[in-house]
């Protein structure tokens, strides 16, 4: 079953990013996962099936509180 993303959700991935961080805030979705490292902001794209298998859980960010 595919997992239900929309922009705007965090998303904590299984591995940390180098930096540190293992929170990343959703930035796009498609065929390809836009996302961006919450620590660093560095973006990266992810074929869904790989977002999946990396993806630990699925925050939905607190309302009014815009991930930076
Ligand atoms: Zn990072």
């Amino acid at each position: 079953m595919p997992v239900e993303v929309s922009v705007g959700q965090i998303a904590e991935m299984r591995k940390a990013h180098p930096c540190g961080g293992l929170e990343w805030s959703v930035v796009r979705v498609g065929a390809d996962i836009g996302l961006k490292c919450i620590k660093c902001g560095r973006r990266v794209m992810l074929p869904r099936e790989e977002f999946e298998r990396r993806l630990k859980c699925l925050k939905t960010a607190r309302p009014g509180t815009s991930p930076r």
